[in-house]
């Protein structure tokens, strides 16, 4: 099929981004998911709350592939991931299999994870590089490019060090945007951000979200919710208990657990 007729496909008919398919997850005895099934439509932008401990940052793990499920897997683009077509899982896949297949997800973490001795540049440039898929001049030019895009074209020789948070996680953001993934995940994004930094932020991530990127965002922020998702999905003790668009989960929610979170959040 040529990629003219794919992309004028609807969505119904395109592969999901990203599908959850029955995961559970136990460390030890303790059961982190149980039974988590959830599909991501391309562009849509998800939005995952729930308290502390209820296994949101294990589903992005496992959507990733830094985590297993022992029952369950995950399918990106209608391709499953960590298992190979003949049903080899994870632990059996190549090197360059993995890499292949989490280069087409994003992940930005809760403390931007940058590489303290590169510079901002660098950081972005880094990931094209390693995968091969770009050449050292390429890389970097498309490092400038999106580095402009997060507000942040005089600082592509900083270090992280000489940034402030917000600015960290703005490069981090650009870097996850250099491997041009289909789906980017971000797992508390600003949480460890001085409040005042926030906004700075959550704009970047609006910006995406307006312009068809396919998002999975675990935040506590519910205003931002409210104004990006698509979709907000309620997890508790592992399972989701409730999803729907924002006016539906936020202002009617119907589960009795989602109301007492939103209780205390909002
Ligand atoms: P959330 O992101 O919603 O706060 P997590 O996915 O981080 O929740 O954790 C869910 C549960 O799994 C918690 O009880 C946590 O203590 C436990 N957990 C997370 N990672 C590990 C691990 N590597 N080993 C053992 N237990 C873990
Ligand atoms: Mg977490």
């Amino acid at each position: 099929m040529t990629t003219e007729i794919t992309e004028t496909l609807s969505n119904e008919i395109r592969p999901a981004a990203v599908q959850v398919h029955g995961v559970h997850k136990w460390y030890g005895a303790h059961r982190v998911l149980d039974g988590v099934e959830l599909t991501v439509r391309p562009g849509e932008v998800t939005v995952i709350l729930g308290p502390s401990g209820s296994g949101k940052s294990t589903l992005l793990r496992v959507i990733n592939h830094l985590e297993k499920p022992e029952v369950g897997y995950v399918s990106v683009n209608g391709e499953p991931i960590g298992i190979h077509r003949h049903g080899e899982r994870l632990k059996e896949l190549s090197e360059r299999v993995i890499l292949g297949q989490r280069s087409r997800i994003g992940f930005v973490f809760q403390n931007f994870n940058l590489f303290p001795h590169l510079t901002a540049l660098d950081n972005v440039a880094a990931a094209p590089l390693a995968t091969g898929k770009l050449t050292k001049p390429k890389a970097q030019e498309l490092a400038h490019e999106l580095l402009g895009r997060v507000g942040l074209a005089d600082k592509v020789g900083a270090y992280p060090r000489q940034l402030s948070g917000g600015q960290q996680q703005r490069v981090a953001i650009a870097r996850a945007l250099a491997l041009r993934p289909g789906v980017i995940l971000f797992d508390e994004p600003t949480s460890a951000l001085d409040p005042e930094l926030v906004g700075e932020v959550l704009a970047v991530i609006k910006d995406l979200a307006t312009s068809g990127t396919t998002l999975i965002i675990v935040t506590h922020e519910i205003a931002f919710a409210r104004e990006v998702a698509d979709r907000i999905v309620f997890i508790d003790e592992g399972r989701i208990v409730e999803q729907g668009p924002p006016t539906e989960v936020l202002d009617h929610p119907q589960h009795e657990r989602t109301r007492g979170f939103l209780s205390k959040v909002l």
